[in-house]
């Protein structure tokens, strides 16, 4: 048996992975239900439009914006090679998703670049995520509105890191996260606003974060992550990845793309550390960041 191009085309149009066809001029040519499914835009909304005009908006694990200056399709179109990264893409509800990217040039029967494909998978823990949903929701422990864990949950964990740091020296940091001015946000927009705004923090926390860190949902606008293995070091950047990420999220509303950033507190849990005294100095290194102008990381 022989594949006709017909098969081909079935078999591209459902393999799971995302695929963009672009022209030369990155003119959005083709788009298979996997990239409908993964950046939640479908072919229709895609096709025909310039993949710089915003619509799939990648940004790199810092929050850089690609699309303008560091683009993947961009280099190979110029380079003629294939080119692979890692990036955020922007979901059509709001939150990034990190996809693992391969872009490759299209080539004419005179071996002339007349395009790229982009093919890209999700690399985000969200098969993680959903078991953990399941077995949290029948505890209790999960937060209704953003459906990722609440603070009982987050409270025992920390309780249970801390008990590990003690017995084992298994390092461990927290990060205590307040979304800025959210009350002008609920006062100019509507509380409705306000509930897809901490759903789409939240996700861009819990998707991005790696599948043993954890970030629940504190309380009103607050969020605590808890980050495992990290010393004085590493934590602040972590911080500031989840900060960039959160500030490339973007919300559409009939009028304007409402821009959403967070403040944050990192610090490193100590031995003679209790959950009060790690909550409460993160808290501080986060009021911290708001009185420094917000949209900031303070650590100690
Ligand atoms: P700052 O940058 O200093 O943090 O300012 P802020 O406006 O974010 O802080 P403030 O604490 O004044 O406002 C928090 C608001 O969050 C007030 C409260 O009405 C709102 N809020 C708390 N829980 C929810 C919720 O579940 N849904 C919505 N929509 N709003 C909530
Ligand atoms: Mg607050
Ligand atoms: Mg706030």
């Amino acid at each position: 048996m022989t594949l006709s191009a017909k098969d081909f085309q079935y078999i591209v149009e459902n393999i799971t992975d995302g695929v963009y066809v672009t022209d030369t001029n990155r003119k959005m040519l083709y788009c298979n239900k996997g990239a409908e499914h993964i950046a939640g835009y479908t072919a229709k909304e895609v096709v025909g439009h310039y993949c710089f005009h915003n619509i799939l908006n990648h940004v790199d694990a810092l929050g850089n914006n690609l699309c303008k200056s560091k683009c993947p399709l961009t280099a190979v179109i110029s380079t003629g090679k294939t080119h692979e990264s890692e990036v955020y893409l922007h979901h059509k509800d709001g939150h990034r998703v990190p996809v693992w990217v391969r872009a490759t040039p299209m080539k004419d029967e005179k071996d002339e670049i007349i395009g790229a494909v982009e093919l890209f998978s999700d690399i985000s823990s969200q098969d993680m995520t959903k078991l953990r949903v399941q077995e949290l929701e029948k505890l209790a422990l999960i937060d209704t509105l953003t459906q990722i864990s609440n603070r009982r949950h987050i409270e025992s964990e920390i309780f249970n890191r801390i008990e590990e740091l003690k017995r084992y020296k298994l390092s461990f940091g927290i990060l205590f996260i307040d979304i800025d001015n959210f009350k002008n946000f609920n006062d100019t927009h509507g509380h409705d606003m306000g509930d897809s705004i901490l759903k789409i923090v939240a996700k861009t926390l819990s998707t991005t974060a790696r599948p043993f860190d954890l970030f629940g949902r504190w309380g009103g606008e607050e969020f605590i992550g808890i980050i495992r293995n990290v010393g004085k070091e590493q934590l602040p950047r972590v911080a500031e990845r989840m900060r960039a990420l959160v500030e490339k999220s973007h919300v559409k509303t009939d009028k304007e793309d409402l821009n959403i950033t967070i403040s944050i507190g990192a610090t490193v849990a100590k031995p003679d550390d209790d959950l009060d005294s790690l909550v409460k100095r993160a808290d501080e290194l986060m009021y911290k960041s708001k009185t420094n102008g917000r949209n900031k990381v303070t650590s100690d």
